[in-house]
């Protein structure tokens, strides 16, 4: 009983998933894939069972990127979300970024990866105002 679903999709809407079981090994991953799959500092991945992950995507919009032969990222081909990665060498198991769930989760990351190759701006520890929206001084 009570294991979890998930929920997510992607900007557009277009492609929606749902998650039935839980989030392993998520890490906040600074390679430089990730980096440029992503264009921010870090992705933020984990894995999911492909038996309890379900893509619904009725106008068919789902397309890949074939990074390597077997390694497929798959992506919204309307808002160029990414929804999920596929390695052939496991189909058991799909790397998902986190981003795309509206659900709040019960994991937690574990690490920060690929230190060695983050953006030279990228400081964790920076200390640096937070705000609930964009920073006061932007012009609109
Ligand atoms: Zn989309
Ligand atoms: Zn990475």
């Amino acid at each position: 009983m009570g294991f979890p679903m998930y929920t997510g999709a992607c900007l557009c809407g277009a492609i929606k998933v749902e998650i039935a079981g839980s989030i392993e090994s998520i890490i906040h991953c600074h390679c430089s894939l990730c980096r440029k799959n992503s264009g921010t500092a870090y992705a933020t991945n984990g894995f999911v069972n492909a038996d309890e992950f379900s893509v619904l995507d009725p106008h068919k919009k789902l397309n890949y990127y074939a990074f390597k032969e077997g390694k497929h990222r798959h992506f919204c081909s309307v808002c160029a979300c990414p929804i999920f990665s596929s390695n052939s060498d496991n189909p058991s198991k799909l790397r998902i970024r986190l981003g795309i769930l509206d659900s709040d989760i019960e994991e937690r990351p574990i690490s920060h990866n690929f230190m060695s190759s983050k953006a030279n701006w990228d400081d964790l520890n920076a200390a640096i105002p937070r705000y609930d929206g964009f920073e006061p001084s932007r012009k609109r």
